[in-house]
C-alpha cells in the first residue's frame, strides 16, 4: 500500500486517528515500536469528554474491558470527608477503561477497512525531508538492518519522548510539575469487588489514589515530591508499602499491608508537562503527548490525545479528499487545540501544590477542601460545585470537539 500518510506511535492519538483516516478511505501506515501494548505504560482514566470522543468515532464502552466506579470518595489524613455514590448506570463518569483492550480495537478496525497498514513492533529511527515528504528509518524488533520508507505526510504520535518532535519541533514551553508517581497493582480488596471506587487519600505532603482497574485489580499511584525517589529507593518495596500505609485510611492501609509482598511491578514515573509551540513543519504534524505532554493529574491526557485525533481527521480527511494543502490543514489543528491544552495544563498545575504543599497556608487550604467536601451532601452546594468551571473543563473539555468527517 503506498500510503498517504504514516502516523508514528499507536497510542490513543495514533490509533484513533488511524482509524478514523483508514475508515474515511484514507491509506493509512501506522508505526508502533512495541509488539505488544501492554508494555507501554498509560493511565487508564477516561472523563466523559474522552469517552464521548470514542463514542462519535463509533467506538463503543460496552465493548471494551473496563471499571466503572460507583463510589467517589476523598479523605483527608484518613478521615473520608467526601463520598458519592453514582446509582444511574447511564451517568457519563470517569471510567478506567483497559488501553491495551481499546488499542487493538482501534487497530482491528482500522485494519478491516484495508485502508490501514500496521507495523507492529517496528521503531521509526530517523526522518530525513526527501522531496515533498519525507524517508523514514525503521527497525523492526529481532532484525539489525533498518528499513526504509518514503510517505508524503507524517503525524508524530509517538507519546512524551517523541522522536519525531525532536525532529521538527524546536521550541518547548515546559511547566513545573513538583511530583513523581510511584505505579503499581495490588489484589483487589473484597468490599471493592461489590463496589468499585476511585478513592483519593491526601495528608502529610502525601496523594494516594486507589481505583479498581479493568483487569480486576487496586491500580494505586501514590504520589510523592519530585526527587524523593531517591531516598525512597533504598528501601525495599516492603518498606515502601508501611510509608504508603501511614498516609491511608485504616482499611486501605490494612490492604496494603497485607499485600505488601504481592505489590506488582512498582515503577516511578517521572511526571513532566510541556506544550510544544508549533505542533507542524512541512509534511508534518504532532499530536497527543508528543505536541503537549500531560501531567497525570486529572487523568486528562488520554482524553486530550483523543480529543487531538478528532480534531486532526477533521481537517486532514478534506483536504486529502480535496487534494488541497495538508500543510495549511494541519496548521489548523494547533490553533484549534491550544486553548483547552493550556487551560487543562493550568487546570492540573494546581492541586499538586494544595495536596502536597507543606506551608500553613497549604495546611488551612487542605482543610478548607475537606470542609466543603462535608458540606457537600447538602444539595445546593454539590450542584455549586457540579458547575464549577474548572470540574467541568476537566470532565467535559474546554472546547467544543465533534467529529465533523
Ligand atoms: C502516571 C501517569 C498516569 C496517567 N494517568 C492517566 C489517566 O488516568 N488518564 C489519562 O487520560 N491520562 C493519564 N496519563 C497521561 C496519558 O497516559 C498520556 O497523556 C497518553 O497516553 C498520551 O497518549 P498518546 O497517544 O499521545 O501517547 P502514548 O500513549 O505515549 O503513545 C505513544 C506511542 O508511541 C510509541 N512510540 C514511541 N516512540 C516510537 C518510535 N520511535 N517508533 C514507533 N513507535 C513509537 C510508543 O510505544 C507508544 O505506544 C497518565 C500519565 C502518567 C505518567
Amino acid at each position: 500500500m503506498d500510503a498517504r500518510i504514516a502516523i508514528v506511535g499507536a497510542g490513543p492519538a495514533g490509533a484513533l486517528l488511524a482509524y478514523l483516516l483508514s475508515s474515511r478511505g484514507v491509506d493509512t501506515l501506522l508505526i508502533e515500536r512495541q509488539s505488544d501494548f501492554a508494555r507501554e505504560f498509560r493511565g487508564e482514566i477516561l472523563q466523559p469528554s474522552g469517552i464521548r470522543a470514542l463514542e462519535a468515532s463509533g467506538i463503543r464502552l460496552d465493548v471494551l474491558r473496563t471499571a466503572r466506579p460507583r463510589f467517589f470518595e476523598a479523605y483527608l489524613r484518613g478521615r473520608c470527608f467526601f463520598s458519592v455514590e453514582v446509582d444511574d448506570p447511564e451517568a457519563l463518569i470517569p471510567t478506567a477503561v483497559s488501553q491495551p483492550h481499546l488499542l487493538e480495537h482501534l487497530v482491528e478496525r482500522g485494519q478491516a477497512t484495508g485502508h490501514l497498514e500496521f507495523l507492529r513492533g517496528t521503531a521509526l529511527r530517523g526522518l530525513e525531508p526527501r522531496d515533498a515528504g519525507f524517508e523514514m528509518r525503521l527497525l523492526e524488533s529481532g532484525r539489525d538492518s533498518e528499513a526504509r520508507r518514503r510517505v508524503p505526510f507524517v503525524i508524530g504520535a509517538d507519546g512524551r519522548a517523541s522522536l519525531v518532535r525532536k525532529r521538527i519541533a524546536p521550541r518547548v514551553v515546559t511547566r513545573s510539575t513538583p511530583l513523581d508517581i510511584v505505579w503499581f497493582k495490588l489484589p483487589l480488596p473484597d468490599a471493592w469487588k461489590v463496589a468499585p471506587r476511585g478513592r483519593f487519600e491526601m495528608g502529610g505532603g502525601h496523594l494516594l489514589i486507589s481505583v479498581n482497574s479493568p483487569d480486576d485489580q487496586l491500580q494505586t499511584a501514590w504520589v510523592i515530591i519530585k526527587g524523593t525517589y531517591g531516598a525512597l529507593r533504598k528501601r525495599s518495596p516492603a518498606e515502601w508499602a508501611e510509608e504508603m500505609a501511614a498516609h491511608a485510611d485504616p482499611e486501605l492501609a490494612e490492604h496494603i499491608l497485607l499485600h505488601r509482598d504481592s505489590m506488582r511491578s512498582p515503577f516511578l514515573l517521572n511526571a513532566v508537562t510541556d506544550r510544544v509551540v508549533g505542533w507542524t513543519a512541512p509534511g508534518a504534524l504532532l499530536i497527543g503527548d508528543a505536541a503537549h505532554t500531560m501531567s497525570p493529574v486529572g487523568g486528562q491526557g488520554i482524553n486530550l490525545a483523543l480529543r487531538d485525533a478528532i480534531v486532526a481527521a477533521n481537517e486532514l480527511v478534506p483536504a486529502l479528499r480535496s487534494g488541497g494543502d495538508l500543510d495549511t490543514a494541519a496548521a489548523r489543528v494547533e490553533s484549534l487545540r491550544a486553548r483547552e491544552i493550556d487551560r487543562v495544563q493550568r487546570i492540573a498545575a494546581v492541586p499538586p501544590r494544595i495536596v502536597m504543599g507543606t506551608t500553613a497556608a497549604h495546611a488551612i487550604a487542605r482543610r478548607g477542601l475537606a470542609m466543603l467536601g462535608r458540606l457537600s451532601r447538602f444539595g445546593a452546594i454539590r450542584e455549586g460545585i457540579g458547575r464549577n468551571p474548572v470540574l467541568s473543563a476537566l470532565l467535559d473539555g474546554v472546547t467544543e470537539v465533534h467529529l465533523e468527517v
